[in-house]
């Protein structure tokens, strides 16, 4: 049992109200009491509370409604009814709605002593069982409903940029910062194009050491000057924990890449630098892998997680696109977890011409945003050296943008 539990009391008879806390309180809870089920709604929003003993017949909402309330946003909240003769029949449905017993007036005190306890049984046994179910503890929606509001993420505040708010953000830029040049040009373009936040990997996690892996230290400095003139947070890769220090002030929000996303020391340490992380799905994890990889950062006490679908690896791999995009994953990890997601259709696809479609689908899906790999100009597919197949112009980044913004906000999942 819970041995001092958080029990709120709802009855619009101030004395029943009263004499009832009291009754609970010698238990060694922490009792409170209101006077009405709208009271106790409000209270609901901001904290946790293990058990409620409700009235049922109040002026206003009732018990039954304030049931139904508490179900909704705070499942694992247990209910008692409270209830006089000629609310019986209702009490009894509300077993039904998932109330875990009700007291009928006049009551024992005993019998109110034998409820509370058995209620709290219940309670801490659930929590047991989602800890089980949901070991991304911190994350999870069933386990925090105070966290993020009913239907949405937590919003991750990045400068301006609300990731998870009422609009889909867009974060785009080259794979790689190749040179001073090209990012600039492309940081222009993003900014230009109404892009949110600028994205450039100075470490890049390439299949063959051959491959380029990135300026390293002498892009920094090239990101510094790119946010300066644009004004664009910056979103990079950190691929080793002993760079979090010196990137500390490169980056607005650091990139975990899919590579990496079982990296459980990068995770950690990307969670104590306290910065915003936006994690990419493992490319053959599950919707679970990938919260407890998440749940790694928040561990530290970093809830500021972002995710993004990337794309995951099935038997089509490589015939017609890179990667699978997988927008069945959207809708249930924002029911589970408290984080937003976004989406990435360029390494989903792997090819231009298939982004636009994949980035309207992922906002149909109710994706909170995208992140695009783009280059300035046509030219520059020749001159990349990274990922150019899948970067899309400006000019087309600029459609993306302004057809996701002019969505009517109901078309938009929250
Ligand atoms: C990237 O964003 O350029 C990248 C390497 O992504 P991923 O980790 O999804 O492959
Ligand atoms: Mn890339």
């Amino acid at each position: 049992m819970l041995e001092s539990a958080r029990v709120l009391v709802v009855d619009d008879d101030e004395s029943m109200a009263k004499g009832l806390a009291e009754l609970v309180s010698r238990e060694g809870h922490e009792v409170r009491h209101v006077l009405s089920a709208e009271a106790a709604v409000e209270t609901l929003a901001t904290e946790d509370v293990d058990l409620v003993l409700s009235d049922m017949r109040m002026s206003g909402m009732d018990g039954m409604g304030l049931l139904e309330h508490i179900k909704k946003v705070r499942p694992l909240t247990e209910v008692v009814i409270i209830t006089g003769y000629s609310t019986v029949p209702s009490a009894v449905e509300a077993l039904r709605k998932g109330a875990f017993n009700y007291l009928a007036k006049p009551f024992q005190l005993d019998e109110v002593r034998n409820v509370v306890r058995k209620a709290l049984d219940r309670r801490a046994q659930s929590i047991v069982t989602a800890r089980k179910a949901e070991p991304y503890q911190k994350l999870s929606r069933k386990l925090n409903p105070g966290l993020a509001p009913r239907g949405k993420p937590r919003p991750v505040v990045v400068g301006n940029v609300v990731v998870g708010g009422d609009r889909p953000i867009v974060i785009a830029g080259p794979c790689a910062v190749e040179t001073r040049d090209q990012t600039l040009r492309t940081a222009r373009a993003v900014k230009a194009a109404g892009g949110d936040m600028l994205r450039g990997g100075v470490y890049k996690p390439r299949t063959t050491p051959y491959d380029f892996q990135g300026l390293g230290p002498a892009g920094y400095d090239i990101l510094r000057e790119a946010r300066a003139e644009t004004g664009l947070p910056i979103v990079t890769e950190l691929m080793d924990p002993r760079r979090v220090e010196e990137m500390m002030d490169v980056a607005d929000v650091f990139q975990i890449g899919t590579r990496n996303m079982q990296n459980y020391i990068l995770l950690t340490e990307a969670g104590k630098s306290g910065k915003p992380v936006l994690l990419k799905r493992g490319m053959s994890a599950t919707l679970k892998e990938w919260l407890c990889a998440a749940e790694y950062i928040a561990y530290e006490g970093n809830l500021d997680i972002i995710l993004c679908e990337r794309g995951i690896r099935t038997f089509s791999h490589g015939e017609y696109s890179r990667n699978s995009l997988d927008l069945n994953v959207i809708e249930p990890a924002k029911k589970l977890s408290i984080l937003p997601v976004i989406v990435d259709p360029s390494h989903g696809t792997g090819k231009a011409e298939l982004v636009p479609n994949a980035s309207y689908a992922a906002i149909g899906h109710g994706a909170n945003g995208l992140l695009i790999e783009v280059i300035a100009e046509e030219r520059d597919r020749c001159t990349v050296q990274c990922d150019a197949a899948q970067a899309i112009t400006a000019q087309e980044l600029a459609q993306i943008v302004k057809r996701i913004h002019s969505l009517p906000a109901e078309d938009l999942q929250s």
